[in-house]
């Protein structure tokens, strides 16, 4: 293989303040310039470290990177100067002309010089952390930022020139009824913005939210949640969007080109402390660790990736309907068969179908509205019954 067209995710690991539900690897300090400096150093190191890793192991002698999506951690604490420097980087020595070029953001940290830098050197896409549009809601979540600063960094985006962005909610945070949740995508709704994301909170081990409520939403149940996500699909479908993904709902067209990498099981390469790579049957992780990282990179001048997987084909037709399953359109069982040599028996299917947890419509299956709430539940029954 001589030429590869993918994905470049970047992870920025750092915060101002570390959210108790967050389990996303990222530090808390104010970044000095110094800091910027050697983290964008440690980037480009990377970056050629990466192209003899990538044409010793696969031949690959040309990357054109067809997305870019900033993530974190709070990408948009770095400077505008930063991703210049890098993007003119990535030009000079790689094809870089992304369709998509995504950039995180938390709204305390725009100012509208900052949002315009960002919108001239080439990001095209914003991907606001709203997370809620209630006063009680950011208390709860331990958000350093208030309404007043959400709806300042929105009018910053739109007078930038942003046409696609998108705004990150969290629910079923302690205290949220119905109503709030309503309320708050009215507001949405009042942006006009062309995606919007909805994750569900979760209690991930080892934060301070899963020590404090003994990995228990005991404030929940199921049912209560299930209408939450019914709310939530049916105000934004009669408002023209579509749940093209388990928790991403766009106006057609504005899905997000880098995520649906992620999720089609396309190459990308990730950089940065924490950031996983995927290219063909190869996956690997960079450490959770900030200063191995940039030691590796800069002092042994090496990658500092840990973890190598070689996946076979049943991990990767394992993979296919995990990932898979969380879009619309759901898996080819066609593809499972002809790319990887799995298939799912009938009688398997057909329990599902009764269960009213999958729909089948030739030879794609994809799951209903009670399935996507049983995701995970669906995925392993399929695994567990994957011929050969
Ligand atoms: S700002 Fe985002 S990445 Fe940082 S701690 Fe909070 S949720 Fe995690």
């Amino acid at each position: 293989m001589k030429k590869l067209d993918l994905g470049l995710y970047l992870h920025v690991p750092f915060c101002l303040k570390k959210c108790p539900y967050c389990d996303f690897y990222s530090l808390e300090m104010k970044i000095s310039k110094y800091l910027e400096n050697k983290f964008l150093k440690a980037l480009k190191e990377e970056l050629k470290l990466l192209r003899f890793f990538l044409e010793e192991k696969f031949g690959i002698k040309d990357l054109s990177f067809i997305t870019f999506y900033a993530g974190g951690g709070t990408p948009s604490l770095l400077s505008p100067y930063f991703y210049e420097n890098l993007f003119n980087f990535l030009n000079k020595n790689f094809k870089f002309s992304p369709k998509e070029l995504t950039l995180e953001a938390n709204p305390e940290t725009f100012t509208l010089e900052k949002t315009k830098a960002f919108y001239e050197i080439g990001f095209n896409r914003i991907s606001l952390g709203v997370q809620s549009f209630s006063s009680k809601g950011l208390k709860f979540l331990g958000r350093l930022h208030t309404l007043k600063n959400i709806f300042k960094a929105l009018e910053f985006i739109v007078k930038s020139g942003f046409k696609n962005f998108s705004l990150d909610f969290i629910f079923g945070w302690k205290g949220q009824g119905e109503k709030t949740l309503k309320k708050e995508i009215f507001k949405a709704l009042e942006f006009k913005p062309p995606h919007l994301s909805f994750y569900e909170l979760t209690l991930e081990k080892g934060t301070p939210f899963y020590q404090i409520f003994k990995g228990e939403k005991y404030w929940i149940k199921d049912e209560k949640l299930m209408n939450f996500y019914k709310i939530i699909e049916e105000t934004l479908k009669i408002n023209g969007y579509e749940r093209y993904e388990i928790s991403n709902y766009a106006i057609p067209t504005y899905e997000c080109k880098h995520n649906l990498l992620y999720w089609k099981l396309k190459p990308y390469l990730g950089l940065g402390p924490s950031a996983t790579s995927r290219i063909k049957n190869l996956r690997w992780k960079n450490p959770r660790n900030l200063n191995y990282y940039l030691n590796s990179l800069l002092k042994e001048k090496k990658l500092s990736l840990k973890i190598i997987e070689n996946l076979n084909h049943y991990e990767l037709a394992k993979e296919y309907i995990f990932m898979g399953l969380r879009l619309k359109e759901g898996i080819s069982l066609k593809e499972l068969k002809r790319k990887y040599n799995y298939y799912l028996p009938k009688d398997i299917l057909d329990t599902l179908i009764k269960e009213k947890l999958i729909k089948r419509r030739k030879n794609r299956i994809s799951l209903t509205f009670k399935g996507k709430l049983l995701h995970n539940q669906v995925v392993y029954y399929l695994w567990e019954n994957l011929c050969s």
